[in-house]
C-alpha cells in the first residue's frame, strides 16, 4: 500500500490483514521519537493491545546482540504467539524486526511500515530479513514475508535528504534491471524528487516496489533471477562494510553499481556509454559513484569473497548488457563470472 496518509488507517489494517492479541512495534531510536508514539497511541485508541520496542538506531545496530536485546524485551512485554510485529523505521529496521518475527516463539507474523525512501523503495519488498555479522553483511537471517507493507511517503518529511538521495540509489536500481522508461521517468522528476515533492515521491515509490515486487514474485528464495537485485551489491556490500559503515547503505550501492557497470562494459557484456549512463543518472540524484581513496582494491575483494553472493571461489556479478536488460549466462544463469585481474582494474577506474 502505497500513498499519502496512510499511517492512519494502520490500525484497521492490521485488525483485517493481520489481527493479534497484542503488536509489538519494532523502531529504531530516532523513528520512535519522531513517529513511533503517535503510532502506539493510535493502535491504542483503537482498542489494541500495543508495545513499543526500540533500539539505538545505525546500521551498526543490526546485530546478533540487538536481535537479543529486542526478543528479550517481547518476552518481558509477554508477547505471545497470538502476538505480531510491526517493524516502523528504515530498512535496519524491518530486517532486524523482520528477522526477530521470524525467530520469536519460532515466527509470528509482522507488518512492515517503512519510514525511508530506500526501505518504501526497496528494502520492505520481498521478505528478506536478517542481522549483520562480523564476516559480512546479512549473512544470518531467514525469509519471513510480511503480511502486507504500508508505505505512509508523509512519513519522509522528517527524513534527511541525504536518505532521500540513498533511496534514489535502489531506484535507479531497478530501472537498470528492468526499465529503462523508468529510468528517464526518474530523470524527468529528479527536481521534484530532491524537493521531496509528495507526489513525486508516490509515483517513485510505486512504480519502484512494482519492480521489485515482480522480480521477487517470480522468484522469492532466490534460486534464479532475483539475483538481478545484487546489481552494485557485491561491490557496494564491500564498499559499505570497509568504509565502517560510514557512508550509508544507498551511497555504497551507487559506488558499487558505478563500479560494475564499468565492469561490465570491460569484460565486453555491457554495450558502451552503460556506465556513463549509470554514473550519470546516480550524479543527478547527488550519488557518489567513486570508491574513496582510502579503501584498497585488495581489502575489497577480500570482503568481497566472505560475502554470501560469491559462490565457490569465483567471483559472480549481477551485470547489465543495457539500461533495463540484464545479462544471462551461457548456463542460464542471472550472475556472469569475471576474472579478479578485471574487478581490480574496474575498481582503480573509479576512484
Ligand atoms: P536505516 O534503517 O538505518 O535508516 C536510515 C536512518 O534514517 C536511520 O538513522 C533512521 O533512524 C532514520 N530514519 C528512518 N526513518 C526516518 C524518518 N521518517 N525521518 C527521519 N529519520 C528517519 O537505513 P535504510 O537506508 O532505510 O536501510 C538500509 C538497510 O536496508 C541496510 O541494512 C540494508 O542491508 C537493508 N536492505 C534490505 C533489503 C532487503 O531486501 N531486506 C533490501 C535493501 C536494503
Amino acid at each position: 500500500m502505497v500513498g499519502r496518509g496512510l499511517l492512519a488507517d494502520l490500525p484497521r489494517r492490521l485488525a483485517e490483514h493481520c489481527p493479534a492479541h497484542a503488536y509489538a512495534v519494532v523502531s529504531d531510536s530516532r523513528v520512535a521519537d519522531l513517529h513511533g508514539a503517535r503510532v502506539v497511541a493510535q493502535l491504542r485508541e483503537a482498542g489494541l493491545t500495543a508495545h513499543l520496542v526500540t533500539f539505538p538506531n545505525g546500521e551498526w545496530n543490526k546485530t546478533r546482540e540487538t536481535w537479543a536485546e529486542v526478543t528479550d524485551a517481547l518476552l518481558r512485554a509477554r508477547v505471545g504467539r497470538d502476538g505480531a510485529v510491526v517493524a516502523l523505521g528504515g530498512g535496519v529496521t524491518g530486517d532486524l524486526a523482520g528477522f526477530v518475527a521470524a525467530t520469536y516463539l519460532r515466527g509470528v507474523p509482522w507488518v512492515q511500515v517503512p519510514t525511508t525512501l530506500l526501505a518504501m523503495i526497496d528494502a520492505s519488498i520481498g521478505g528478506k530479513t536478517g542481522v549483520n555479522v562480523p564476516a559480512g553483511k546479512n549473512l544470518v537471517g531467514a525469509f519471513h514475508p510480511p503480511r502486507f507493507v504500508l508505505a505512509d511517503v508523509d512519513t519522509l518529511a522528517t527524513l534527511p535528504k541525504p536518505h532521500i538521495a540513498a533511496g534514489m540509489a535502489e531506484a535507479v536500481k531497478h530501472a537498470v534491471i528492468a526499465d529503462a522508461d523508468h529510468l528517464h521517468a526518474l530523470l524527468a522528476d529528479a527536481p521534484a524528487i530532491r524537493a521531496k515533492d509528495p507526489d513525486a515521491l508516490v509515483r517513485v515509490v510505486a512504480r519502484g516496489a512494482a519492480l521489485k515486487e515482480a522480480v521477487v514474485a517470480e522468484d522469492p528464495r532466490e534460486q534464479g533471477r532475483r539475483a538481478v537485485l545484487n546489481f552494485g551489491h557485491t561491490v557496494g556490500h564491500a564498499v559499505e562494510a570497509r568504509s565502517g559503515f560510514a557512508l550509508l547503505h544507498g551511497e555504497a550501492v551507487a559506488i558499487g553499481m558505478a563500479v560494475e557497470a564499468t565492469l561490465a562494459e570491460s569484460v565486453g557484456i555491457a554495450e558502451r556509454g552503460l556506465a556513463r549512463a549509470v554514473g550519470s543518472a546516480l550524479e543527478t540524484f547527488g550519488l557518489p559513484t567513486s570508491v574513496p581513496e582510502d579503501l584498497g582494491g585488495e581489502d575489497l575483494l577480500e570482503t568481497m569473497q566472505g560475502d554470501k553472493k560469491v559462490r565457490r571461489a569465483a567471483f559472480r556479478f549481477a551485470l547489465p548488457k543495457r539500461v533495463g536488460e540484464m545479462a544471462r549466462s551461457d548456463d542460464g544463469a542471472w550472475t556472469v563470472e569475471v576474472e579478479t585481474e578485471k574487478i581490480l582494474q574496474a575498481l582503480a577506474a573509479s576512484r
